[in-house]
């Protein structure tokens, strides 16, 4: 009797939601579940930002405010993208949305065209092709490879791009292989994307401080600036201020596609919660030390992670050096045993047989990998690496 719109029957199901729910029922029985497929960072928010939330409710910030978001927040943003990314915005050149996730679906809906041709390179969070499929445009994935450090190679790019391409998309720190795209790599795809000015850029940066490198963060406008009238930033204070329930992102660009946006937002949601708005404010102006200390702890799992596999022949993983995530290539596994099949299977089985939850890399156009998420403490982290070599080592 319910007959759904295409769009929304063209969305394929999330099997992240689906391992999360597994991973729970079972944790309810009592088994002791090591849970390795977290989306956001096991930390709580820094004490000072709920302080400013707590002021502004006393202080009435109860009620509707600007779409774009409260002029103290959008100039908390435009103060953050000249501290932390030497970028110069005006007020009508950013607004704050309901979470990055938000600020991705205002610029896809309104750069997209039914037919128009987005670039996503791969592995993927699987989010980008959702949106681009409710916007019904055609999704062009670029392969990215591990001998390339999952970073997108240039000439890759090119042969993506055609007259028909609107949008390429670009998220560094990568969600889900960790990597980070240096200022070389960066600069190569921008020489690229000089020669087809038709195309947006839409840069991902939400994963912008979790980098232990030790190199400086960097975008595609800090190495190609001449850009910057057609690219759109995305960023929020999900997931370097521990701040994923509060919904707030917000995304900088040129100021006429904003405005678009702007209309967008104010007809779906309008904004995000004004208490909210008070807590990304207290978030962006305040220091970083809440934010480092975090960024330690990651780093510090990381390299458990990464030194634990590292004994483990059957797998393959490239250290992550950035986000909270690594994406251990699992397929000699998968080969190995007789009731797997596929990353789908060998989810499943890892949860069933081990007692470790990892979302399958076909989520991601990863097909024989596990996403490995690191939002969880080191005992966890010792205890599923000693669990994993148990059992392949
Ligand atoms: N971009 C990437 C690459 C992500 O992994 C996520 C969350 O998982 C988001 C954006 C969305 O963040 P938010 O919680 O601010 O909507």
């Amino acid at each position: 009797y319910l007959r759904v719109a295409r769009r929304v029957e063209d969305l394929s199901g999330s099997s992240i939601f689906r391992i999360n729910t597994k991973a729970q029922a079972l944790a309810s029985k009592g088994r002791d579940i090591l849970r390795l497929d977290a989306g956001e960072p096991d930390f709580n928010t820094p004490a000072p930002i709920i302080n400013a939330a707590r002021k502004a409710l006393d202080e009435g910030y109860t009620r509707y405010t600007p779409i774009d978001g409260l002029p103290e927040l959008k100039n908390a943003i435009r103060y953050k993208l000249k501290r932390d990314n030497n970028l110069y915005y005006d007020e009508d050149e950013v607004m704050h949305t309901c979470g990055a996730k938000q600020a991705l679906f205002n610029a896809f809906m309104t750069l997209l065209n039914p037919s128009d041709e987005i670039v996503i390179p791969t592995p993927n969070w699987g989010t980008y092709p959702s949106i681009a499929t409710i916007a019904w445009a055609r999704i062009i994935y670029a392969p990215t490879f591990q001998k390339d450090g999952f970073i997108l190679q240039p000439e890759v790019l090119e042969e993506c791009l055609s007259q028909r391409t609107r949008v390429v998309v670009l998220n560094t720190p990568t969600n889900p292989t960790g990597q980070v795209y240096s200022r070389e790599a960066l600069s190569a795809l921008g020489n690229v994307l000089l020669k087809y000015p038709d195309v947006f850029v839409l840069s991902d940066d939400i994963y912008e401080h979790l980098i232990f490198t030790g190199e400086p963060y960097a975008n595609i406008l800090n190495v190609c600036p001449s850009l910057k009238n057609r690219t759109v930033l995305i960023n929020g204070v999900s997931k370097a201020y521990a701040m994923t329930g509060w919904r707030v992102g917000f995304a900088a660009g040129p100021a006429p596609l904003i405005a678009e946006m702007k209309k967008f937002q104010g007809q779906s949601t309008s904004h995000t919660a004004a208490v909210s708005q008070k807590a990304a404010e207290a978030a962006f102006n305040g220091n970083l030390d809440d934010v480092h200390a975090m960024v330690q702890a990651f780093a510090e799992r990381a390299a458990l992670v990464s030194e634990g596999l590292a004994k483990i022949d059957a797998i393959d993983c490239l250290p992550a050096r950035g986000s909270f995530y690594c994406l251990p290539n699992f397929q000699r596994v998968i080969d190995s045993l007789d009731d797997v099949g596929d990353d789908q299977q060998l989810g499943d089985w890892l949860l069933d047989e081990l007692g470790i939850a990892m979302v399958p890399g076909s989520a991601f156009n990863a097909p024989g990998h596990m996403r490995l998420s690191f939002a969880a403490d080191k005992e966890t982290l010792a205890k599923a690496v000693e669990r994993l070599q148990k059992a392949f080592g």
